[in-house]
C-alpha cells in the first residue's frame, strides 16, 4: 500500500519490542532511550540509542522527543463491513429492553443484514466499502495496523461475497492490513428458519468454496440462538477442506462447550469466552488455541467479562480485539479495549498492551508483527505519553501521534507539546 521507506527513530522514551529474548526486561521488553532503524518498510535495528551503529546515520531522522513506541496494534476480531447502523436500539436495550425481544421485533442482527442485503441490492456497495473504509481511517488512526474482517452480515451468497470483497478492498484504500474471515454461519436467516440444515449446506458446498480464496479464516457464532456445537464442527471441518482454518465465537451468551470444539479442532482462535470454565481454559491452552477477549462487547452489553486472569494464569495466549460491530460493541479504538482490558478484567496494563499487539499477532498467525526486531514489520505506534500505560490510565482518549505503516509515516496528529517554547 505505501512505499518502502528507509527511517530512523531517535529520542524514543520506552520503546516496547514485545522481544522475548529480552527477559530481563519484563513482558513487554521495554528498553528505554531507544532508536529504531527501518530500512525498505522494515525494521533492521532496535535498541538503546546508544548502541545504534553507525551504519544507520544517514537514513531520515524522526525524533520521538521521549515519547513511547509499540508495536501498530492487530485487531484481531471485527466485522467491520455493514450498512446501517443502530443508535436506536441502544436507547431501548439501556431502557431495559432485552435483546431477544428486539431480536424478536426484527431488530438486532436482522436490522444489519436487512441494511446490508439491500446496500447490495441496491448496487450502493461502493456505500459499503465507503462506510467500512472510515471505520478503517478511524482505526488506522487509533493505531490499528492490521485488522481481521469478517463476513456475516449477508447470510446469502451474493452478499457475502460482496461483503468480503468490500474487506479486501479497505486494504487497498487504506494503509492497513485486512484479514478475511468466512462467518456465513452467523446466525440461521429467517428464510431458512424451518430448514436450518439447508442453511448450513448452503454455507458448506456454496459460499465456502466461493469465498475461500479471500479469506484466510473460517468461523461459526457456535451459541444460544445460532449454531450447536455439532452443527460447528461440521462447517469447521468443512472450512478447512477449502483450506480455511478455524476460529470460534465461544461462551459468549452463555457456556455450549464451544471452548472444547475450537481446541478439538485446532482453532487458530476461540473468540468472547464470558463463559469459558478452567476445563476449557486448559484445552485451549493444551491446543495452543488463542484466547481472544472482546471486553469492548461485554463493556457495551453490560454483562460480565471474560475471565481474563483464568486463561492467563492456565498459560493460554490471549488476545484482545474490538469485535467492531453495530449492534453489541461499536468500537473501533483498541486503545480503549486496553483500557477496559486493564480496568475490567484483571490483566495487569502490560499483560493489556501485549495481548493488544503480539496476542493480537498470534491470534492471526502474523509471526512479524506485534513484536519489534531485527526483520519485523515496520508497523509501529508513537504515542504521544512516556509510556504505553498511559493507554489504560488515560481512557477515552487518542493518544496517537504517529502511526507508521511499512516504514512510512501515515498518520500524524498534532501535539500539545508542539508550538509551545
Ligand atoms: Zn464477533
Amino acid at each position: 500500500m505505501t512505499e518502502p521507506s528507509d527511517l530512523i527513530l531517535r529520542g524514543i522514551g520506552e520503546l516496547v519490542t514485545n522481544d522475548p529474548r529480552r527477559v530481563e526486561a519484563g513482558l513487554l521488553g521495554i528498553v528505554n532511550h531507544a532508536a529504531i532503524a527501518i530500512r525498505s518498510g522494515r525494521v533492521d535495528w532496535a535498541g538503546p540509542l546508544e548502541d545504534l551503529p553507525d551504519e544507520y546515520f544517514d537514513l531520515p531522522d524522526l525524533d520521538c522527543a521521549g515519547r513511547a513506541v509499540l508495536p501498530g496494534f492487530v485487531d484481531s476480531h471485527t466485522h467491520l463491513v455493514f450498512a446501517g447502523e443502530r443508535g436506536e436500539e441502544f436507547t431501548r436495550r439501556l431502557a431495559g429492553e432485552s435483546y431477544e425481544t428486539i431480536l424478536a421485533a426484527g431488530g438486532g442482527i436482522q436490522a444489519t443484514v436487512r441494511a446490508t442485503r439491500r446496500a447490495v441490492r441496491e448496487a450502493a456497495a461502493v456505500g459499503l466499502v465507503e462506510s467500512a473504509r472510515l471505520r478503517a481511517e478511524r482505526m488506522l488512526t487509533h493505531g490499528t495496523t492490521t485488522v481481521e474482517i469478517k463476513s456475516g452480515y449477508g447470510l446469502d451468497v451474493p452478499t457475502e461475497l460482496r461483503m468480503l470483497e468490500a474487506a479486501s478492498a479497505i486494504g487497498k484504500l487504506v494503509p492497513i492490513d485486512t484479514v478475511g474471515t468466512v462467518l456465513g454461519a452467523h446466525v440461521v436467516p429467517p428464510e431458512f428458519a424451518g430448514d436450518r440444515e439447508s442453511y448450513i449446506r448452503l454455507v458448506e458446498e456454496e459460499m465456502l468454496p466461493l469465498l475461500a480464496p479471500l479469506a484466510r479464516y473460517c468461523d461459526v457464532f457456535c451459541d444460544r440462538g445460532a449454531f450447536t456445537v455439532p452443527e460447528a464442527r461440521h462447517i469447521l471441518e468443512a472450512g478447512k477442506h477449502f483450506g480455511l482454518k478455524p476460529r470460534v465465537h465461544a461462551e459468549q451468551l452463555v457456556a455450549t462447550g464451544a471452548a472444547l470444539l475450537a481446541a478439538e479442532v485446532g482453532a487458530v482462535s476461540a473468540d468472547h469466552l464470558d463463559h469459558i470454565d478452567e476445563e476449557g481454559a486448559a484445552a485451549l491452552a493444551a491446543a495452543g488455541t488463542v484466547a481472544t477477549l472482546l471486553p469492548a462487547a461485554s463493556f457495551s452489553m453490560r454483562t460480565p467479562q471474560a475471565p481474563a486472569r483464568l486463561l492467563w494464569d492456565a498459560g493460554v495466549t490471549v488476545a484482545l480485539a474490538t469485535d467492531c460491530n453495530p449492534g453489541t460493541s461499536y468500537v473501533e479504538s483498541m486503545q480503549f479495549v486496553i483500557a477496559v482490558a486493564a480496568l475490567e478484567t484483571g490483566l495487569s496494563p502490560a499483560e493489556a498492551v501485549w495481548a493488544a499487539t503480539r496476542g493480537g499477532a498470534l491470534a492471526l498467525e502474523e509471526p512479524d508483527k506485534g513484536w519489534i526486531g531485527a526483520g519485523t514489520a515496520a508497523d509501529l505506534v508513537i504515542l504521544d505519553a512516556p509510556s504505553s500505560v498511559h493507554i489504560p490510565y488515560r481512557p477515552g482518549a487518542n493518544l496517537v501521534w504517529k502511526v507508521i505503516k511499512d516504514g512510512a509515516v501515515v498518520v500524524e496528529r498534532p501535539s500539545p507539546l508542539q508550538g509551545k517554547g
